[in-house]
């Protein structure tokens, strides 16, 4: 299967014979604009729903391409590869052909807030990606830059409502038709590119920026709100010219385990794993930041950066005389660099190069490629859907980057998202959102249409309220299903597996409530464990699984003959009698909060004239953001209880 994947097929037209090729004397349901982490997805998800899709983007051999980190997952963002891969995304399942080096992050804390994570193999990454891709019906890539979008005149029953009806491409490449469009642009969009006092336009070392005609329409044209963010990346290291008997070995988990539900295990096989390194930042790192100072253009502008992923400039500036972290990690199985997590930097090359050698197992580094910065263009993302269309714009839908996120989990994430609906609103089919109560996705989303961003926005644990119910293990269960009965993106393979492994569960789990003996029986059966208390009154298999010392393999050989044949789902059985009291009390909440948060509110609303107890502030903020339901607004900040009830009342008043 894996070598299969790997025959690329390449039949994509070079962009001088686009038009000839037919592409712009057809109209496609959705046009995926960039074939980043967002782009691909989206382009995936849309042709899942059934809709006809054209993914254009820049360069057909940089679909896939990490711009950053050779890494997948993590807490929180390890929650989003798994809800991808629930939904049929391409994410979990290239993270497993790829990954040299996997490990569950977070482990001494409970499964709700494992993060699994792999470092990558870039290319493998790459060719995985664009191998699914080119092979995938309905789907159209071609290489090229859209210049422009084209809308419909505005309905003039409807001032500043426009209408997307397709693309237009640079160097006359003609006018290409659709439905919907989803742009994905990341880190492109009036992209300059920065090292020491060096600024040059780009998206990406090696890549132009988008054309300007976009960003001028999307400010000018249709009057959106954009901002600029920033992010960067370290020098590229030469790995033999790396002492690593001078830093400390981290070897990965002996058994990888593999991001996606439909695979029982990774392409690596566990010996083959690569190990990663780990350094630390040294007095001589600092002096070297601080020197540098006034020849670093990208440190020196107030452009806010990821606050979660900081440049070792800010590091040093923020908390001078503490020694950093430095992971030394692999780019792949066969790549001589070493990626130095940690040591992303701004400054001129040969003061790059100093830096390096201020670490102890750097000493002779050599760098194959320098550190740099990109600044970029996003738009405010208040100004979308939770379904991801831009509120004045119908069919124009925007994922990843572009809505002030950082991260390829949380771009994808978005782009299935955006792709889903896009395809849904081409077919005619009603949008749909995802609520915070059933997955990260739905918390990411609506964090950044009901909160926007002030600075790069990444996934963590703690952004979710109902996180002991949306765990990485039960992915499939919250969303392969609807995936598949609500929403269509999901393959009836998948969906099948899925009904398999729910019956099984829930099978296993009526036959661990349906043993039931006094604890004493109990202990005689299974030999010592530890029992709070001698309880009195019978206790049920499944009970006795919550105990930390027993495992699901310990019931099952004392009762063979009605356990054993759940063996495969040992270690789902433990995960969910012992989250089962949590989340029976969460789901009482949850139904609470759903009901709210479906209670839609009518985008028209004047809350200036709103003959309702609001503050002017509060007015302020409602208008400004213009959330679509009561959950979003009760999440505001600055919305207060009080607030919310009047609002509560004015609308079911008003229906
Ligand atoms: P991208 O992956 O940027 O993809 C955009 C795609 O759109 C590209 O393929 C491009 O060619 C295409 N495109 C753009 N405009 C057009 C057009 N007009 N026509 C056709 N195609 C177009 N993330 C982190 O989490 N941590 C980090 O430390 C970090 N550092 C980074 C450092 C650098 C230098 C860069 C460039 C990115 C960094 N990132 C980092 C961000 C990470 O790469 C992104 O979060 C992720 O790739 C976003 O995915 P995306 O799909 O939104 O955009």
């Amino acid at each position: 299967m894996w070598t299969q994947r790997l025959l690329i097929r390449r039949h994509y037209l070079p962009s001088s014979s686009r038009a000839a090729s037919g592409l712009t004397q057809r109209k496609y349901d959705v046009i995926v604009v960039g074939g980043g982490h967002a782009g691909t997805e989206a382009a995936a998800a849309a042709t899942r729903v059934g809709a006809e899709t054209l993914l254009i983007t820049q360069k057909i051999q940089t679909i896939g391409a990490l711009s950053c980190n050779p890494s997948l997952g993590g807490v929180g963002k390890g929650h989003l590869v798994r809800e991808v891969d629930a939904l049929d995304g391409l994410m979990g399942r290239a993270g497993d052909f790829a990954g040299v080096h996997f490990s569950i992050l977070n482990r001494s804390k409970g499964p709700a807030v494992w993060g699994p994570r792999a470092q990558l193999d870039r290319c493998r990454y790459r060719e995985f990606i664009q191998s699914e891709l080119l092979s995938m019906p309905r789907l159209t890539v071609v290489e090229g830059s859209v210049e422009d979008l084209l809308m419909s005149a505005a309905d003039p029953e409807q001032p500043g409502k426009h209408s997307v009806t397709g693309v237009r491409m640079a160097e006359g490449g003609g006018e290409i038709l659709s439905r919907s469009v989803v742009l994905t642009t990341g880190t492109f969009l009036s992209g300059s590119l920065f090292m020491g006092q060096v600024t040059s336009p780009g998206g990406r070392m090696g890549d132009p920026p988008s054309c300007a005609g976009l960003s001028h329409s999307l400010r000018e044209v249709l009057g959106l709100k954009v901002g600029r963010l920033r992010t960067g990346t370290p020098p590229r290291i030469i790995k033999e010219t790396v002492d690593l008997t001078l830093a400390k070995l981290h070897l990965p988990d002996p058994q990888p385990t593999p991001f996606s539900f439909i695979n029982t295990h990774t392409h690596c096989k566990p010996e083959e794993q690569l190990p990663c390194y780990l350094t630390h930042t040294t007095a001589g790192v600092d002096r070297v930041v601080k020197e540098s100072l006034h020849l670093n253009t990208h440190i020196q502008q107030d452009t806010k950066g990821p606050r979660y992923c900081p440049s070792i400039e800010s590091r040093v500036l923020r908390f001078p005389g503490r020694q950093h972290q430095v992971w030394l990690e692999p780019e792949g199985l066969t790549s001589d660099l070493l990626y130095p997590q940690g040591l992303s930097m701004t400054m001129p090359p040969e003061m790059q190069l100093r830096l390096l050698r201020e670490i102890p197992a750097l000493h002779r580094a050599e760098i194959r490629t320098p550190g740099y910065g990109v600044q970029y263009d996003f738009v405010c993302p208040t100004q979308l859907f939770p379904w991801l269309q831009v509120k004045t714009v119908q069919g124009l839908f925007l994922a990843g980057q572009i809505n002030g996120t950082t991260g390829y989990e949380e771009a994808a994430a978005q782009g299935l998202w955006a792709g889903v609906n896009a395809g849904r609103t081409a077919l005619s089919r009603p949008p749909l959102s995802l609520s915070r109560t059933q997955s990260y996705i739905g918390v990411l989303i609506d964090d950044l249409v009901s909160r926007g961003v002030t600075e790069p926005y990444r996934m963590f644990t703690s952004r979710a309220e109902f996180r002991t119910s949306l765990r990485p293990d039960n992915a499939d269960l919250r969303l392969t299903l609807k995936g598949f009965e609500e929403i269509g993106c999901v393959s009836p393979r998948r969906y099948s597996e899925v009904v398999r492994v729910r019956e099984n569960l829930n099978e296993a789990l009526s036959v661990l409530q349906s043993i039931s003996m006094s604890s004493a029986r109990w202990r005689d059966r299974l030999g010592h464990f530890h029992m709070s208390e001698s309880k009195s009154s019978p206790v049920s298999g499944e009970e006795v699984l919550q105990y930390k010392d027993v495992s699901f393999e310990m019931l099952a050989s004392a009762f063979p003959e009605v356990l054993s044949q759940y063996v495969e789902f040992s270690q789902r059985l433990k995960i969910e009698a012992v989250y089962r009291p949590h989340c029976e009390k969460q789901k009482r909440e949850m139904n609470r909060i759903q009901e709210e948060e479906s209670l839609s509110l009518p985008q028209d609303i004047d809350y200036f004239s709103l003959p309702v107890s609001l503050s002017q502030e509060v007015r302020e903020i409602l208008d400004r953001v213009r959330p679509s339901t009561l959950g979003a607004a009760t999440r505001l900040p600055g919305m207060t209880p009080a607030a919310i009830v009047h609002l509560l009342n004015y609308v079911r008043r008003s229906r």
